[in-house]
This record gives C-alpha cells, structure tokens and sequence, in this order.
C-alpha cells in the first residue's frame, strides 16, 4: 500500500471547502475555528489501469474486482462503513476473507477515533501483502468531499460521506470505462458498501448504491462456513436469537449510566477500580479502591455483576453490617456448572437455570461462616462498568455442551468455551465447527454480555492448534499474556548496522568514519570477564577489579552499549518500547531486539571488541565508594565463565594469574556489599524457582525439574548489578530531577500482613514485625522450624507474596520520599545492567550518555508525560513477561510429571509422590507447595470437614481416628497429570498420602 501526497495548489485553483465550528479552550473560553480545506479532483481511485487516474500504482485493485462472489458474478470491491472494522476485525483479519476492499478516509479517521487499538490493527492491515485494500482520500476528492448539513449529526454526515463515496466510485467506474464501438460492453465490476445499519442501507439502496449486511455478504463467500465463526456475535440484528430468548428476564441488574457513575466516584459515594476474580472460587471477586484499605467483596454472580477479570468497574459498598470475609471455599465453575445447556442457559425458569441458581445459592450460604471480625472486609456490588479490559482469550471447548459431535456436521451450534484462565467466566459460542474444534486450544473474543445471559457472548477468532502439542501451547501461553512475538519486520530489521555480524568496531584513527571512538575510553587491555548462567547469548554486563597503588580498589561494571545501535523513535526503538521486555520461556526467547544486537553486537563476549557503557568506581577495602564515574568505553572481554566455573576458579589456591584474582577482589567487595545491604535492612525474599532439564534441543521434553543452585558468584554479580544501578540513578536525578527514569519499591500495607501474622502466631507461635523492611529481615531471620529447614523459605515466599512489585516510575510524577526501593532498602533505584533484554535501561542509558555530556538528551526524554506513557508499557509488559515465565515452568513441570508418572508404571512402581507444605486452608480442601518442583497444588475433599477458620486447621477422618491438618503440616501429596474430560486440558490433580489418604474423601 502507497500513501497518496497531496501536493499544493495554489488557492485560486483549488475548490475550498470551509468547516466552522466552536471550540472551548483550556481557559473556558470560546473560541471560532474555521478549517479549510483544499479540495483535488486528482485523488487515485487506486483501480488498476484507470483511464483517468492513470498515475503510478505499485498495488492497485484488480481491474475486474473479485469474481468469487456468489452475488456479484461480474465482480466487485467492498466498501466496508466505520462500524464494520469496529465490529469485524476478527473476520477482516482472516486470511480467507481476501475481497478488495476500499478503505475510506472517513471510516480510518473514525476508527482511529473509536478505537486506537482497532485503529493499529486497521493499519497493520493495510500494509500486509495479503490484503488488497486501497486507501482513499474521499475528503480531499472534490467529487466526493461533502460539508456537514445543518443540524446533522457528526454520524449522519460521516455515513452519507460513505454513500457519496460509494457512489461515485460507481460512477468512475462506469464513466472510465465506456463501451467501444463494435465490441460487446463487458459488465462492470459493482462497488458494493458493506454496513450493518439497515436504514443506511436503505438509503444507499434508494440513491441507487448496492449494500450488504456483513453476514449475508459472508454467507456468499466460498469458505463461509469458517468465516461465518469469526463474526462478533453483537453487530447484527440478524443472528437468530438462542431459544426462547425473547421475553426472557433479567438475570442481572442494569449498569447505572455513565454520567451517574462519575458523578458518584466524584462525590465518593461510589468507587472505581479494577475487578479481580477470585482463582479458587468463581463465585467471588474483589475490587480494590482507594479508600478503603482491603479490596471490596464481590459475592455471587449479581454483585459481580457482568465483571470480567481486569475491567474497570464502580462499585456500591453496602452497609458495614453487611460487611464479611472472604469464603475459604473452592468453588470450581465447571464442576458446579457441569451440566449447564449452552443452548438455553440463562433463562431464570427453565430447569438448568433453576438447578444452577439452586447450587449456586448454597455454595453461597453454606460458605458464610463465623470468621474474626478482623477478617472482615467491606462488600458491594458492581453498578457499572467503565472501561471492559476484554480481548482474545485462549480456550477449550467443553465437548459436554456440544449436541452433535459428527465432524461431517456443520450445522450451527451453541457451545461453551473454557478459557485456559481460571479467572474467567466460560463464553457461549456460536459456531459450524464445533466437532473440529473439540481437542484444540482456540482464540475467543467476548462480544457482549447480556443482563439476560448468565455468560457472555463470543465468537470465534482461529485455532491454535491440537491440545498439548508444544506449538498450540507456546502459541496460546504467548497470547494468554500478550506477549508480542511476530517476527522483527522490515523496517525495523533496517535499523539495523548495514554490515549486519560483520560488523565490528573500527580501528582508531582515520577508519573510524563515524566517529564511533569520539569520546570513549579505551578499556581495551583492562581484565574484563562475564560471569553467567550456562549457555548464556545475551552477555549485557561484565565487570573487572584492579588493585591501585593507593591499597583502594578499581572495580567496574561494563554494560553493553545497546543505545549506540537503537536510536530514539526509530521504528526499531518503537518496536523495543512497545515490546518492553525480552520474554523468557523454558523452550522459548521472545526477544526485545533482534538477535543480530542482543547475542551479537551488544553481546559482550570474549575475545571481542565491543563497545559498553562503563561505571567505574573507586572503593576502600571496606567496599566505602571514594568515587564514580562514568564512561562510553570499548571492551575486549578474556573470558565467559559461568557460575560454577567461576567459583571452581576462585577456590582454586593454584591459581594466581590477573583475572582469578580480580574475581577474588570483586567477590570479596560483593561480601562486604551485601554485608551492608542487610545491615541497611535489605530484604532476602524468596521466590520459588526450579530449573526444567530438557532432553534434547530438538525434542525439548523436560525430563527432570531441579531447584535452582545459588553460589558465591551469582551474588558477586547481583551485587555488583545493584551497585551500577544505584549509582546510576542517582546521577540521571541529579541531572534529570523531572523526567529520571527510576525504580522504586513501594512498602506494603501493613494489613498484607495480617493473615500470614496470625497463622504463624497460631501454629507456630512465631510473631512478624512489619514495622520496616529491617525489622521484617531481622523477624524473618528468626522464622525457623528446627526440624525443618525448608519452614524457612516457605515463610519467606509467603511474606514476598504479602508486598506490592516493584514498578519503573518518572521521577517528577510522585513525591520524593516515595522513591525509595523497599526491598533492597535504597533510597534509590534504577535499571541499568540488561539493557538488550529491558527497555526501561535503554532510556536510562540514553539519559546517563546525556547526563555525562556524550550526547544531548532526546526531546522525548524531556517529557514527563512521554516517559510516563512508556513506562506504563513497560510496566505491564513486565508483569505479563512474569507470568508466562512461570506459566511455561509449569507446563513443563506438567510435561515431566507426566512422564515420571509413566516410567513409573512402566516399572511398576506406583504414581509420583512429593512431600509438600500446606500454605492455606479451606473448608473443603487444602492448598499445598511442593517446594522441590516449586509448584503449587490444590487438595480438595468431596466429603464434609471439620473446619476451623479461626485457626486455619480441618479434621478430616483417618484410618483409625480424626486427624487434623494445620498450615505449615508437612503433608505428602501424590500428583498426578490427567486431562479434563470435557476440554482436555492437562491438569495437574494433587491427592492428600499423608497424614491421610485423601482419594476416599
Ligand atoms: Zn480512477
């Protein structure tokens, strides 16, 4: 696709439209803006070989249109309205749905307005080689630019620019192609305007302009019924309503309109916040709001109210004497929706309807028990909704609510999908492909949900791919936590160094054309090494340790200096912000920039030049810093060691050349680092992490899962990461005191810490002091069990699960003493270690070279509002990145488990067995960590328990007497991999083998 220029014409040529209207500006006043504009009559139709508009096209429409129309046999271009690419993106996506297609003006103007979103996908579009989709500029056409009417409404002008439009194309068409004399008039091709509003088609069809429906043009196409899937289930009037629909009653209350809804945020008798649902029990949600200090309840499907997982939504909290605690229930929607009929479901009367109402109301009620007053937490209901958070999630179909399972049927059915996400109501779904679908993860899109519904609608986006296969399941992990993964493009891959991995620093001197050498320090003959986990591309850091002669210590941190090759705003640095982060899965690297840059030129191996960012500090023995600076430099690393390499190295007395010993200066450094770290009242959190042994590179099956080992040297580097990245914030906030690019860590909440306070005190005896980051280091050192050493960490993964994460902020956008980084106990903090595989240390590289005068700062730079925005991106590209992270590890532990299962059988012995800790309690179950494949499992018991909240312990009966089991038991668990039987998902099933078997409760 070819963007037309407009060149200008002088006035006196040009036919001027002028629009008036009147604006309010910032100051209340108002003001008169007129508009021009210069209308043309050369604007491109953009047919091929267009008698008139004979200009140069690369990709023009066919002449003839597409003749594979069952309606229009002599051909045809669609001309789609706004509402068409608001509804149908899915289906304008689809590789099968290729007609030509005018694109208006108007209608991207309108979208872009609508829907940013929608807008980008729209112009993604129109430059992919497998669309045939011609712009054109209707406003600035003089044939086909219109003036808004008097009293029309914005939307009313913009539909009749359409029909204009449409029209004239018709008329071009006919008029560029006029019958020659003695030869048979060949048919012309029609343009036909697609939109789902009937009186816009009736009046298209009274000025004589052809129109369709989008379903009925779908339903004439060759692979209608695939496309007819990918059509929204909102959008048209058409669709034949589900059985008994009309008359049917209000499931739900009605949202509150949005005029009252801000009123009432703003006068504080409503509130706003995101929705969260509740991963044990569907039923149950929570929505946390600024002025109260725990989350507002959600109970039941009618509080809930229609809120899906991340909307944002206002809430009425009710009375304090309505106020409860969470239910500590399991409530599994697909076991108590189970024989829920798709096809009727929703209907208050009918049996289902009533058999779930029934159900539901005494999960409810049974689950109200006594609980401590200080569990309480104020409750509410949803009124309305602000923004719905809704996109494409990955599924199952539940093949229990199919009515025919004949793949050779491709009749139309309603059917459930499961989304993968535990937090999400299952979709009714109509589609013709239901049996094919069965046994693959597909994409569903939530259209609309009904106060008549009891689910939401959707339709259906593609298949990913058969359940379990490694491709449908990385494919579905990425998108589950919209991971951007295409491949890097043209124009980005550009961006790029012309010489691509020949490249190479240039000598000094008179080769040095671009100047690279200019102003950087030759640190070519200092001792640099790498020290990293094995197998590692990506080299972003190095460091190196010298004695000087004064008895102080040189040491220095050399990151690569990525902001040489990813230059401001370029389509590279557009990619890299909006991708935010390189994505670690256990099989898998989504990189932020292309490899070419993270595991070549900026990866700083050994034995290479390569140019790096220095921060070089003068430290006493005692690890005092005398001074630092900061430096563009060229490096040429002696060594990539690992770990455990590194260590053997600095233990091995027979060594005394230059590099061991600097490992030794810098380990010994890193020691007394860390020392004052924790004296300083630094956290040492805990994080379940294993490590997957996969088979082999090709087959990639994990065949045993580790926990992580931690040596001397990971800390040698993690204290030296930490050192550069302090220094380095504090240099861009003296430099940049509004727009620093900063980290910060924020305290957490004291009432995060309740619970885990008052299970330790009641089973353990043991006490938590919240008081500060010092004071919870020092309590938590004394958390110990002394029969068991694992008591310890397991404490200390429930107390990282109490605090808030850490998040990149603009230090001119919060207050000063809100900086601080609580976990690593610094005033101060910032990324500036892993610039390849971070985009917040790309910026921060960019304002430190601007802080030391290397180069001037980027006006985006100086913008507060702009890093803001980026970083908000990079924000939650973080978070997701995390979760796939560890939504990968579990696959795989899932992979193994389920293979260790099968060995096992196979020698006879019987299922896998682990010892795991029970971390929650509820009245029908327990919730366990199995700390050697750091995961986490779910025990529950059909049979009725004896439950005590108030001290988080059931009894369950044994073999010979009632055995009670309290958070912190050590339990032995079996664990078993097996498949759902409705969506055949793999999921991992935990049953209690000690204190008590629990496959007979
Ligand atoms: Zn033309």
């Amino acid at each position: 696709m070819v963007e037309i220029t407009i060149r200008k014409r002088p006035q006196t040529e040009a036919v001027i439209t002028q629009r008036k209207f009147f604006k309010k500006t910032a100051r209340g006043k108002v003001v008169k803006v007129l508009r021009e504009r210069y209308l043309r009559d050369d604007v491109a139709c953009g047919i091929q070989g267009c008698r008139e508009c004979s200009t140069e096209i690369p990709e023009p429409l066919p002449f003839s249109g597409s003749l594979e129309h069952q309606l229009f046999s002599n051909g045809h271009y669609l001309l789609p309205d706004t509402n068409v690419f608001l509804a149908q993106m899915d289906l304008i996506e689809s590789s099968l749905f290729t007609p030509p297609i005018i694109l208006l003006q108007t209608v991207i103007e309108e979208v872009r307005h609508r829907s940013l979103p929608l807008y980008n996908r729209l112009k993604a579009l129109t430059k992919s080689e497998d669309k045939s989709i011609w712009i054109f500029y209707n406003e600035y056409r003089s044939e086909t630019a219109i003036v808004r009417e008097e009293n029309e409404i914005p939307n009313d002008r913009n539909d009749r620019g359409i029909r204009v439009a449409t029209a004239w194309y018709n008329t071009h068409i006919s008029l560029t192609r006029p019958p020659i004399r003695g030869q048979k008039q060949t048919p012309h091709p029609t343009v036909v305007l697609m939109t789902e509003d009937a009186a816009n088609r009736e009046k298209a069809e009274k000025s004589g302009v052809t129109s369709i429906s989008v379903r009925k043009y779908v339903e004439g196409m060759k692979d209608a019924n695939l496309l007819l899937d990918l059509l929204a289930a909102d959008g048209s009037q058409e669709i034949e309503p589900t059985k008994a629909a009309s008359g049917r009653q209000a499931l739900y209350p009605d949202y509150l309109p949005i005029s009252t809804l801000l009123a009432g945020v703003k006068a504080g008798e409503l509130h706003q916040g995101h929705f969260n649902a509740n991963q044990y029990n569907y039923l149950e949600g929570s929505v946390p709001v600024p002025a109260f200090d725990k989350p507002v309840l959600l109970v039941g499907r009618e509080n809930m109210n229609r809120a899906v997982q991340g909307d944002i939504v206002v809430v009425e909290v009710f009375p304090e004497k309505e106020w409860k605690a969470p239910a500590d229930e399991v409530v599994d929607q697909e076991a108590t929706l189970k024989n829920d009929d798709a096809e009727d479901s929703g209907e208050e009367g009918d049996e289902n309807g009533e058999e779930v109402f029934v159900k539901e109301s005494r999960v409810l009620s049974e689950s109200s028990s006594q609980k401590p007053p200080s569990e309480r937490q104020p409750t509410g209901r949803v009124v309305g909704v602000v923004k719905r958070n809704w996109r494409a999630y990955v599924c199952h179909i539940d093949s229990t609510s199919l009515t025919s399972t004949l793949t050779t049927s491709l009749s139309t059915q309603t059917v459930f999908a499961t989304p993968v996400s535990r937090l999400l109501p299952r979709i009714r779904l109509r589609t013709r492909q239901a049996p094919i679908l069965l046994n693959q993860k597909i994409l569903v899109t939530i259209d609309r949900w009904d106060a008549t519904s009891r689910y939401p609608e959707g339709h259906f986006v593609r298949a990913l791919g058969r359940v379990e296969s490694k491709e449908a399941e990385q494919e579905s992990l990425l998108l589950e936590f919209e991971v951007p993964y295409r491949p890097f493009g043209k124009a980005i891959l550009d961006c790029l160094p012309p010489e691509g991995d020949q490249w190479v620093v240039p000598p000094k001197g008179e080769f040095d054309v671009q100047n690279i050498w200019r102003d950087r320090e030759d640190l070519r003959d200092v001792i640099v090494c790498s020290i990293d986990p094995p197998g590692c591309q990506d080299i972003d850091d190095a460091l190196h340790a010298k004695l000087l002669p004064n008895g102080n210590i040189e040491a220095g941190v050399h990151i690569a200096d990525v902001s040489h090759f990813v230059l401001p705003d370029n389509p590279m640095d557009s990619e890299a912000a909006a991708r935010g982060t390189t994505v670690y899965l256990v099989d898998n690297r989504i990189d932020m920039l292309p490899s070419l840059l993270g595991t070549n030129l900026c990866s700083l191996r050994p034995f290479v030049e390569r140019l790096a960012f220095s921060s070089i500090w003068e430290l006493t023995p005692d690890a005092e810093i005398v001074s630092v600076r900061f430096t563009k430099s060229v490096i040429k690393s002696k060594a990539a060691f690992t770990y455990e390499e590194a260590q053997i190295r600095k233990d091995d007395p027979n060594l005394q050349d230059d590099l061991t010993n600097s490992i030794r200066l810098l380990n010994s450094l890193a020691i007394k680092l860390k020392a004052k770290r924790m004296a300083a009242g630094a956290l040492n959190l805990a994080s379940p992490e294993v490590k997957i042994h996969l088979d082999s590179a090709e087959s990639s099956d994990p065949i045993d899962v580790e926990q992580k080992e931690l040596r001397e040297t990971n800390s040698l580097v993690e204290e030296f990461m930490l050192l550069a990245n302090i220094s380095v914030a504090k240099k861009i906030e003296e430099s940049f005191p509004q727009t620093a690019v900063l980290r910060r860590h924020l305290p957490p909440p004291k009432t995060n810490f309740e619970k885990l306070q008052d299970i330790l005190r009641k089973t353990k005896g043991l006490s938590l002091d919240v008081s500060s980051s010092g004071a919870l280091a020092a309590s938590l050192d004394i958390c110990v069990d002394a029969n068991e050493p694992a008591f310890n960490t397991l404490v200390r993964i429930m107390a990282t699960r109490c605090m808030l994460s850490a998040e990149y902020f603009s230090s001119g956008s919060v207050a000063k003493n809100t900086f601080g980084h609580y976990g690593l106990a610094s005033k101060i903090y910032t990324h500036f270690t892993s610039p390849i595989r971070r985009y917040a240390d790309v910026l921060v590289h960019r304002q430190l070279s601007a802080a030391i005068g290397f180069t001037p700062l980027h006006a985006t730079l100086h913008s507060k509002s702009h890093v803001e925005r980026v970083l908000d991106v990079v924000n939650r590209r973080h978070r997701m990145a995390q979760m796939a992270g560890r939504a990968s590890v579990e696959f795989y532990v899932g992979l193994a488990l389920k293979a260790r299962g099968e060995q096992a059988k196979v020698r006879g012995e019987a299922d896998v067995k682990e010892e795991a800790f029970v971390i929650r309690t509820f009245r029908n179950g327990v919730g366990v960590f199995v700390s050697k494949l750091g995961i986490e499992g779910l025990v529950t018991f059909k049979r009725d328990t004896q439950f005590d909240a108030e001290n988080y312990t059931i009894t369950v009966p044994g073999a010979k007497e009632d055995v009670k089991i309290s958070v912190f038991d050590k339990v032995i668990v079996r664990i078993e991999v097996e498949k759902d039987k409705n969506t055949q998902r793999g999921k991992v099933k935990m049953t209690l083998v000690e204190p008590v078997d629990s496959s007979a409760l």
